[in-house]
């Protein structure tokens, strides 16, 4: 049926009126019905091997113009809105975001369905339902408040998949109702899922704020993502959801391998399982359980699972590397103790090495060790992280297992972080070379001879210019701030942690701020805008930021800088925010600790929509460096190697760098009378005191150089011609960065489905 008709019956049939007569909200619901119809309609793709990606995060982000994408309607709809006066951006206003994700980890994995589908590859997510999402977040004396974030309506893309499957915890069992969002691929006809289990009676949102009962696990286990852990119930509840989630998916996974006609000990011929950082790791011990209540030894459970599963480390910092105590594995799930047990045993039969023992001298489950003995892949996102797991933070599991270890650097999909976000640039794009990029975005570097062409230097130069009033106006609209859209763009989005440094950043606003009222201005005004949410329960995170805020209210509020600074933090920085923020940004901030962040994916969006990166070398900010070389980014302070030295060493003493005049000045700033009237005394000298004293993340060791560095893009930013150039180098050598890219070869190299 044509589209057009389609529609109408939807809306006739709905709201008994034609597609014309509709609301904006009625035509997204009936939108959203087609939509669905079209994905329900088709086929799973073939194949001898599936792909289960198990996740505690999938942050989706809105779906309508990215499944209409995949669908292939995308145009035809946009031009059927068009004809009726109507436009897509207009309804998907009325799209709730789906709040099941967090960051990066979350972001990644949404990335890699929408690829793996595109690929024609057999691979469905295995997740949570989170009623509440992670939180929604206010801003309220210029502090951080967490609410509730309903995103589910009587009408969305859930649908019941009518499967639930028993949950057995000590003392009681639970039933995982399952819920399927479909994932339609781009160009191939396929669709897969994404499995969301939840409880059957969910709780309703809490009256105020985000706490609630957290021992009330019937009702309460799928209300939050990442509940507050810092107390023993908040720890229990998290073990809860991650066994919640792996046993559920393990008995779908046996049910679907018997619905295919295959035996219990053929599993790892025909599956993969993609253990995504270490939150799904009691797959293993359930799914050696479930085996071995199906007739196999122990042996060949354990031989089974160890051939199906393979993990990825996200991360180096200690404390996201998660060991959950036996006594929390015996209240939760008792069955798996003999097990964990067991598998601790054969793995100290392999190593004698203490350090790659599953269970601790505390008795504490080290879920990474389990993850790397009983997976047949370990790999990083990141090449310089996949080293730094290969000759530190793993080394003796390297050692052991070297076979194991490969990296798999990440990638971002196209289609909604350029196609979708950046319509004007894809524009520009395919007038240029066509539209191959669409589906390689390596064709993206046929852009290349374009460097030496002003025409279109200039006219990439206003489809940015574009993208920055497109920004203006949704600030303007959303948070009732006006920027000017002639200023510099300077953006660092991402979750608020010490290691990504935003610190530092508002460190150089303290500078600039200081330069202004001394009477140096900078050539062009600079807009520099942040996004982040602070985990409820990271203090050091939500210190920063209030300095933040203030520091806005600093410069909003003060005749002589204001023209010529500004700092605007979004409130609640979400997948919407991005989408609107990266194409608009003229300068990449990522600025983490070199050997901190394991690989950073905004700087890979950033780079596709023609941003300049200033950054560390640390990530893949070392690859996006190599890719464009030296003259198309700004890098600076100390290498990965030098801070895992002064970390080995202990020799970082953030003293000896505020001592330093030019830094000393910054720093005191924020017990300056100006700052004081304007935060909470209490929070900017808890933070001065630590920046002093402490500053784990070496803000100070890298702030002069960053500064330095800052100084040269804004300089370099005057000549637009050449920083056209950059721009437009950036975008050619992004393809890299495609998550198609990244699935080929977790495929080629780890899952093997066809
Ligand atoms: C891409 C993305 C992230 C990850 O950002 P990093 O800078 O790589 O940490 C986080 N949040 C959202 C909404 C994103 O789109």
């Amino acid at each position: 049926m044509e589209l057009k008709l389609q529609l109408s019956a939807i809306t006739r049939e709905k709201f008994g009126c034609e597609p014309a007569c509709c609301t904006d909200a009625q035509l997204y619901h009936a939108l959203l019905a087609l939509t669905q119809q079209q994905a329900a309609a088709r086929p799973a793709p073939a194949g001898e091997r599936k792909l289960y990606y198990f996740s505690a995060e999938f942050l989706m982000g809105k779906l309508l113009s990215n499944n209409l994408l995949a669908l292939g309607l995308f145009e035809e709809v946009r031009a059927l809105l068009e004809g009726m006066g109507r436009s897509l951006a207009a309804l998907e206003e009325y799209e709730p975001e789906p709040s099941l994700g967090n960051g990066g980890l979350g972001r990644l994995a949404a990335c890699f369905l929408d690829s793996i589908a595109a690929l024609g590859l057999p691979g469905d997510g295995v997740g949570l339902n989170y009623h509440y999402g992670l939180f929604r977040q206010k801003f309220a004396d210029r502090k951080q408040q967490e609410q509730p974030d309903p995103w589910i309506e009587p009408e969305s893309w859930l649908l019941p998949a009518g499967k639930r499957y028993t949950v057995p915890f000590g003392g009681f069992a639970l039933d995982a109702v399952l819920y399927d969002i479909a994932v339609p691929g781009a160009h191939t006809g396929i669709a897969n899922r994404l499995h969301l289990f939840d409880v059957a009676e969910p709780a309703d949102p809490p009256a105020e704020g985000i706490a609630f009962d957290k021992r009330d696990i019937p009702h309460c286990l799928t209300s939050f993502l990442y509940p507050d852990d810092s107390d023993r119930d908040g720890q229990l509840l998290r073990v809860y959801q991650q066994y919640f989630m792996v046993s559920a998916g393990a008995q779908m996974i046996l049910e679907e391998l018997a619905d295919r006609g295959f035996a219990p000990d053929t599993l790892s011929d025909h599956v993969a399982i993609q253990i995504n950082d270490t939150h799904p790791s009691m797959v293993i011990p359930e799914l050696i359980r479930l085996l071995t209540t199906r007739g196999l030894s122990m042996e060949a459970a354990v031989a089974q699972v160890e051939k199906a599963c393979a993990y990825t480390n996200h991360t180096i910092l200690a404390e996201a590397l998660e060991k959950w105590p036996v006594d929390y594995i015996e209240t939760v799930a008792p069955q798996l103790v003999p097990i964990i047990r067991e598998l601790d045993r054969l793995a100290r039969r392999r190593s004698g090495d203490p350090r790659v023992a599953i269970l601790d001298g505390e008795d504490r489950v080290h879920m990474a060790h389990m993850d790397i003995h009983y997976g047949h892949s370990v790999n990083g996102v990141a090449a310089l992280h996949t080293e730094i797991l290969k000759n530190s933070e793993l080394k003796p599991f390297y050692d052991l297992y070297p076979e194991k270890f490969n990296n798999k650097t990440n990638g971002v999909t196209f289609r909604r972080w350029l196609e979708a976000c950046d319509p004007a640039l894809a524009r520009w794009i395919s007038a240029r070379i066509g539209d191959g990029w669409k589906q390689d975005a390596a064709e993206l570097e046929k852009l290349l001879p374009f460097a030496e062409d002003e025409a279109s230097l200039t006219a990439l130069l206003e489809v940015k210019q574009h993208n920055k009033r497109r920004l203006q106006q949704l600030l303007a609209r959303r948070q009732g701030v006006e920027v000017d859209e002639n200023s510099l763009f300077d953006i660092q989005v991402k979750r608020l942690h010490e290691y990504k440094r935003q610190q530092m950043n508002a460190l150089w606003v303290i500078y600039k701020y200081l330069e202004i009222k001394a009477g140096r201005r900078p050539a062009r005004p600079v807009t520099v805008l942040f996004g982040a949410k602070a985990a409820p329960a990271y203090t050091m995170a939500k210190y920063i930021i209030h300095l933040i805020l203030c520091l806005q209210a600093l410069c909003e509020s003060d005749p002589e800088v204001r023209p010529w600074l500004r700092v605007v933090m979004v409130e609640n920085y979400n997948v919407s925010w991005a989408e609107a923020l990266i194409p608009a940004c003229d300068i990449s901030e990522q600025i983490s600790l070199a050997s901190k962040e394991a690989s950073g994916t905004s700087n890979m969006k950033f780079m596709a929509n023609g941003a300049v990166t200033l950054g560390t070398m640390d990530g893949a900010n070392v690859e996006i460096a190599g890719l464009v070389g030296p003259e198309n980014i700004y890098t600076f302070g100390a290498s990965s190697d030098a801070v895992i030295d002064l970390y080995a060493r202990g020799a970082y003493r953030s003293l000896d760098y505020y001592h330093r005049p030019a830094v000393e000045r910054l720093v005191d700033f924020l017990l300056s009378p100006a700052m004081l009237a304007l935060g909470d005394p209490a929070v900017l000298s808890s933070l001065w005191n630590d920046m002093k004293h402490k500053d784990w993340f070496m803000a100070l060791l890298d702030v002069e150089s960053y500064i330095e560095a800052k100084e040269r893009a804004l300089a370099g930013y005057e000549d637009r011609m050449a920083w056209a150039r950059k721009m437009l180098v950036n975008i050619a050598r992004s393809g890299y960065f495609s998550s198609d890219r990244t699935i080929a070869q977790y495929n080629t190299d780890i899952w093997h489905l066809s």
